[in-house]
């Protein structure tokens, strides 16, 4: 009989071996300070909901809006439109970016929810858009994981695109964060073809908005 080799043994287990999840722990343990504060926090939570139960909206029908927008706790759609749930399907990222998870989210919503409308929402004095300008000023100054990296990549186009050296900081940031929606709005059309061909039957608008944070108006930009 012939014998398995010590080689493929290992093979065998490397395959079968559970996949390493998490790295060890740091050994350094958060002040209390920090469970405090996250206890506190579970409450609010707890506490905000039990209210928010009592006048649930229950609505019939779907969402025939859908947005993709940033992270940035500023600039919340519902809000900003003053729309309740189940009136717009929100898809949310730092840095206003799709991936490919984001773009299934929203040809779901296109295909399923029935939704006419896309908008892409950027923000003014975006945080997202400030570390990759960084990032391409000073490459690899500070230590960025993995997953940051693959954001950063997502959002270095849009400052390629801002050409003008003399802008100052501020007007540069502006430039790069308008830059930045038509670029994700570039991205969708580019990389789903579903919502491309439901935009070209114009079954779907998609469209640019800016959400300016001291004023709280929505500037509608065309591409
Ligand atoms: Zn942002």
């Amino acid at each position: 009989m012939r014998t398995i080799s010590p080689r493929w043994i290992l093979l065998l287990a490397l395959l079968l071996a559970p996949p390493v999840v998490a790295a060890e722990r740091t050994g350094v343990l958060a002040p209390p300070d920090v469970k405090k504060e996250q206890d506190a926090i579970m409450k609010t939570l707890t506490d905000g909901n039990k209210k928010h139960m009592h006048h649930v909206v229950r609505k019939d029908g779907l969402a025939h809006i859908m947005v993709v927008s940033c992270a940035d706790s500023r600039v919340p759609p519902e809000t900003v439109f003053n729309l309740k749930p189940g009136e717009i399907f929100v898809n949310r990222a730092f840095g206003t970016i799709v991936d490919k998870s984001i773009l299934a989210s929203l040809e779901y919503g296109a295909e399923h929810l029935g939704c006419k409308v896309l908008v892409v929402l950027g923000h003014t004095n975006c945080s997202a858009l400030k570390e990759a300008i960084e990032e391409h000023d000073h490459p690899r100054a500070i230590w960025r994981s993995i997953n940051q990296q693959d954001l950063d990549s997502r959002l270095q186009p849009s400052i390629n695109a801002i050409l003008d050296k003399s802008l100052l900081n501020e007007a540069r940031l502006d430039a790069v964060v308008r830059s930045n929606v038509l670029n994700t709005m570039k991205t969708i059309r580019e990389q789903s073809l579903v919502l491309w061909n439901l935009e070209q039957d114009d079954m779907i608008k998609v469209v640019g908005g800016i959400y300016h944070l001291d004023t709280g108006k929505v500037e509608w930009i065309k591409q």
